[in-house]
């Protein structure tokens, strides 16, 4: 039993992935007052399930004080209004169609606020970290996938019905190799953990040397140091396509900050300059000038923050929303 508090200035957060699901108490100030963290058990175990004990797991340690609602981050695409999983990988087996929103809303007598993962760190970049005082900001999110967000006039864009933003399958080569979703040589396959790992390893492989151990750290490592030609170019072909990537970004919404965090932008400094001198290649002068490109604050927690702090957005909470005492 957790109590509503329409005021409250406290929040429950969860972030839900692949392998594992975060659950917090969360302050308006992005405070994280409680944590708690569950395998998410894909494949065997329901996913909501999953969700609604992660939740009360909270209680564990005593009653929770009384929360504006719940938020929640999650994989997979949202029906950002009725708060229902449109689409989900098969990192989810089952989540497709999973009305989340209304399914909290019954089970914990709490207004509630579904949104994609990414969308949900947008939300703390915007309020708590690199998007901070900018209105209009992108987010790229590098990771096994790539995934995004897109802030315009200081509120997340979300399409029609919450899908916008999928920036991993924005296409950077129309003649490239097919990608999952259908289309060809999308940012993805290029730019993701995954990408760099099999960029490397097909380099390898085509100048006959062995490619066990060929993954993404292997080949930033080898770009940094500047000693390896396959792991340079692997990288090389990830930023390329990040720069293009950018530029189309900049040329359609006009940002003012690009940030990018995870992944190979972990690698800083020389990730950034690189990227910026790809940037320009592509874009527009008028378009590409003043744009920053920006490393997302994104630690640990983000997400979970980010999924709570949803719940202090003008207005969303009353978005096909019922009325809570
Ligand atoms: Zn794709």
């Amino acid at each position: 039993m957790i109590v509503h508090d329409g005021r409250s200035s406290l929040a429950v957060g969860v972030d839900v992935g692949g392998t594992k699901i975060l659950a917090g108490l969360i302050s308006e100030a992005g405070e994280v007052l409680r944590r708690m963290e569950l395998p998410t058990r894909a494949g065997e175990a329901d996913p909501c399930a999953r969700i609604v004990e992660a939740i009360e797991s909270l209680g564990a340690e005593g009653a929770l004080p009384p929360v504006r609602g719940i938020g929640v981050g999650t994989a997979g695409q949202v029906e950002w209004r009725s708060g229902s999983i449109r689409h989900s990988s098969a990192l989810l087996p089952g989540y497709t169609g999973t009305p989340l929103r209304q399914l909290l809303e019954d089970r914990f007598g709490l207004p509630a606020l579904v949104d994609n993962d990414v969308n949900a760190l947008a939300v703390a970049e915007l309020r708590l970290g690199a998007g901070r005082g900018c209105r209009d900001f992108i987010c790229v999110a590098l990771g096994t996938g790539v995934g995004g967000a897109v802030v315009s006039g200081g509120r997340l864009m979300r399409g029609a019905w919450g899908g916008a933003g999928e920036l991993g399958h924005l296409s950077v080569d129309r003649h490239g190799p097919r990608c999952i979703c259908g289309s060809r040589g999308c940012l993805e396959l290029y730019a993701s953990g995954t990408g760099i790992a099999a960029g490397l390893k097909r380099r390898l492989e085509a100048a006959g040397l062995p490619a066990d151990g060929a993954d993404a750290r292997a080949a930033v490592s080898g770009w940094l140091a500047g000693d390896d030609v396959h792991a340079a170019s692997a990288v090389e072909d990830a930023l390329d396509a990040l720069g293009a990537a950018a530029a189309s970004l900049a040329h359609a919404l006009n940002p003012q900050r690009i940030l990018i965090g995870g992944g190979v932008a972990d690698a800083g400094e020389p990730f950034f300059a690189a990227l910026q001198a790809r940037f320009r290649e592509h874009a527009m002068p008028s378009l590409a000038a003043g744009v920053e490109l920006l490393p997302a604050v994104r630690g640990r927690d983000s997400g979970l923050i980010g999924a709570a702090l949803q719940l202090w957005e003008d207005g969303a909470i009353g978005v096909g929303s019922r009325e809570f005492s």
